[in-house]
């Protein structure tokens, strides 16, 4: 096997890869735009130029500092008034703008009761601290306190179990302490997975309800100074967030597949698979203490402690809570913002831009940061129009409503506008917030060129550098050793690829629109996600002081969007895709490798009674239980299949690439991604269509790369793995052929 993995390595190094010297090394205005020639390249920049000139700061703290002035969650008045503004903005810049409405369901908080009943009694106050120091945090009218959009109603009591982050491996653990979550109330801590993860899999081990909090470790007082001396949460501060079950199907949970118009289908409430099976309710490390201080039992393995004043334990018991959570079921109107700027030369080709604009609070970070850097460049936009330079494609700036719960506006939109948009949509490009320090793209490896290309000619505004040279910089400090090889022997920096939690997931993951989500972040982390604090002193204060990563930001999603726009041939390149997906392949075949050996040994070690010995006898923490072998898979099909794909991307980038490609082509450029999806979708997801990224099923946001396959492995589904990888192997195919065809 080892030998057959270096030969594929072998393949990868060989000439299907030519080194393109003209792009990525060079640095600004050195090397030829991805599909213009050099005439059009110059021509490009210029205007790139004048773009950077009309985006300013000010106005983007001005917006901030407008929209951010109330909560203005889904249907919200403030939410509306959210919508007004900036649906007049784009009109007054020209914008073709239309609303876009839904009707989903929504549903807000009416009872939240949370109590430790035994051994003494404490009542959660389940609110958060309004502070002197920041003015935003009294301004709380429409505010909806802590909660978890998309729990059940329920009223449950029981005795607490810790399940550090509630992930499939920590119940592997309290597995072999013997404990199990079976009619108990879960306490888990945020992180570790996406939230909605922590309920379902609670669920599925037989928990009556689950608590999440965020320990003081993770982004509280053990991560530095807390709000308002600091960024981090302070001991009120609370994350809300949806539970939905967005790994099945994101969305208004009662429309799948459809948007969600006045007359569409609906599912009654009690069949809608995405809302939990039981209830969940998110606190802040002030009402988490006496709980998790009244706790017995075994006390928790060393990676496990948190961050409290306490010894933790796991339970279960003594420590008793009740638990009772009723929400308003309502249906509210959803509004999404749709502003068009007609294309001169191909108005029937889209470049669509979005953000959201509803926020969970005041949502200063989350999402306005994204939403003014949106603005600056649709305004930017619109003025080189009025002065003579109209996009050549259409674009279309977006912002969309209910996010926070779902993806709701983005999903909605995306399923009404299906066939419209598999037939022009060229790309879409998300941002979802902002910070400072470092650029992070993520998206389709077939706009990894272009993105490197981006990243060039972007200027940090710290340093003075590209950001893409500041990228290197920190590859070059904090990466692991092979990233820090692959900085000299790769052009171009790997972008990431997408799982899911935001606007993207319907576009690229539904219906296999290339995307990108593009953010700058790593030195203004804080604590304030999802909570009250989330607001424009918090914002202004620790994460971008004088708004100059929000104009980064809108020169790099800016130059994507203008770039992808303009280009005569569609910026699209398959060797960065064959290369991404090469590796993919490669980590699943070491990840089966791994999880062959491991239980091997693992189940010899338990016929050999060796556990036993090595263990303290005076702890419960016992042996893992016996697990089926691994078998050996054949992945033939799928490296085969990759090789195609390596020639057939190879061969198209022999071919001029600043050539002009016929309308036609640019077709067939544009839906090549489509190739990567299949009608039928994931095992057990339909929804999810696309082949080779989606959002774990167990993890959430994470990805899981050719998701069918690694999943099949990963969860021991041994016989679906066989067959997904010949799923996979034609899907690569597909794509190859349909490279060949652009080469012809
Ligand atoms: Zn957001």
């Amino acid at each position: 096997m080892r030998h057959v993995t270096s030969l594929l390595l072998l393949v990868l190094q060989a000439p299907a890869f030519p080194v393109q010297t003209g792009y990525a090394q060079g640095g600004a205005g050195q090397d030829t735009l991805l599909g213009f020639d050099a005439a059009g390249t110059a021509a490009q920049r210029a205007l790139e130029t004048d773009f950077d000139s009309r985006i300013s700061t000010a106005d983007l703290d001005n917006w901030l500092r407008i929209l951010s002035r109330e909560p203005h969650h889904v249907g919200s008045e403030a939410g509306r008034q959210v919508v007004d503004f900036v649906a007049r903005r784009f009109r007054e810049w020209g914008y073709n703008v239309e609303i876009a409405e839904y009707e989903v369901l929504f549903p807000s908080p009416r009872t939240r009761e949370l109590e430790l009943v035994a051994p003494e009694y404490f009542r959660a106050s389940l609110t958060e601290d309004s502070l002197v120091e920041d003015p935003s945090t009294s301004r709380i009218d429409n505010l909806l306190p802590p909660y978890n959009a998309f729990s059940i109603d329920g009223e449950v009591e029981g005795e607490l179990v810790f399940v550090n982050y509630g992930t499939p491996a920590d119940y592997e653990i309290l597995d072999r302490y013997g404990i199990s979550v079976t009619g108990k109330i879960a306490i888990s801590r945020y992180g570790g997975s996406w939230r909605g993860i922590k309920p379902k899999l609670a669920a599925e081990k037989g928990a009556v309800g689950t608590i999440i909090y965020s320990d003081p470790a993770d982004d509280g007082y053990g991560a530095g100074d807390t709000y308002p001396d600091g960024p981090f949460k302070n001991e009120s501060a609370v994350q809300r967030g949806s539970v939905m079950d967005m790994p099945t199907y994101p969305g208004d949970v009662l429309t799948p597949f459809v948007g969600a118009t006045a007359e569409a289908p609906r599912l009654p409430r009690e069949e809608a698979p995405t809302i939990t099976e039981i209830p969940v309710l998110p606190i802040s490390y002030r009402d988490a203490l006496p709980l998790l201080q009244a706790m017995g039992g075994e006390v928790v393995p060393a990676e496990w402690r948190g961050g409290l004043p306490i010894t933790y334990h796991l339970g279960p018991g003594p420590a008793r809570v009740r638990m009772k959570l009723e929400f308003n079921w309502d249906m509210v109107t959803a509004y999404d913002v749709i502003a068009r700027l007609e294309g001169a030369v191909y108005p029937e080709q889209w470049v669509i831009r979005g953000n959201h604009h509803d926020g969970w609070n005041h949502g200063a970070a989350d999402p306005l940061s994204g939403l003014v850097a949106l603005m600056g460049e649709a305004k930017a936009v619109a003025e080189l129009a009025a002065a003579g330079s109209p996009p050549a494609r259409t674009i279309v700036y977006t912002a969309w409503d209910s996010e926070e719960q779902g993806l709701i506006g983005s999903t909605e939109w995306v399923e009404e506008h299906l066939a419209e948009l598999d037939e022009k949509a060229v790309a879409y490009i998300n941002t979802d917030g902002n910070s400072r320090g470092f650029v992070n793209i993520g998206g389709s490896h077939v706009l990894e060129k272009l993105a490197n290309q981006v990243m060039n000619d972007v200027t940090d505004p710290q340093t003075g550098v590209s950001v893409a040279e500041r990228r290197r910089a920190r590859i070059e400090v904090n990466g692991n050793a092979e990233a820090r090889s692959e900085l000299k022997s790769r052009a171009d920096l790997r972008i990431s690829p997408l799982g899911s939690g935001s606007d993207y997931t319907p576009f690229l993951q539904h219906l296999g629109v290339a995307s990108l989500n593009i953010a700058f972040g790593g030195e203004g982390n804080d604590g304030s996600y999802h909570t009250l604090y989330d607001t424009y002193e918090h914002y202004t204060r620790f994460r971008d002081p004088g708004m100059v990563y929000g104009v980064a930001l809108a020169q790099t999603a800016g130059r994507a969007t203008l770039r992808l726009a303009n280009a005569p041939r569609v910026p699209f390149e398959f060797t960065g895709l064959a290369d991404n997906i090469a590796s993919y392949v490669d980590e699943i075949e070491a990840l089966a490798a791994s999880m062959r050996e491991e239980t091997r040994q693992t189940n010899a070690r338990i016929d050999s009674g060796v556990y036993a010995l090595a263990l303290d006898p005076t702890h419960s923490f016992g042996a893992p239980l016996k697990k089926a072998e691994v078998p050996f898979f054949n992945f033939a099909p799928l490296k085969n299949a990759l090789v195609e794909l390596q020639k057939a991307a190879g061969a198209y980038a022999e071919i001029d690439q600043s050539s002009a490609a016929s309308e036609g082509q640019n077709i067939l450029l544009y839906t090549s991604e489509r190739e990567l999806t299949r009608p039928d979708g994931l095992p057990g997801r339909p929804w999810f269509t696309h082949q080779i990224y989606a959002p774990g099923f167990y993890t959430g946001y994470g990805v899981k790369t050719l998701p069918g396959v690694r999943e099949a492995i990963e969860e021991r589904q041994f016989g679906i793995a066989e067959s997904e990888i010949q799923t996979a192997a034609g899907v690569l195919r597909g794509m190859a052929e349909r490279i060949r065809e652009l080469s012809e």
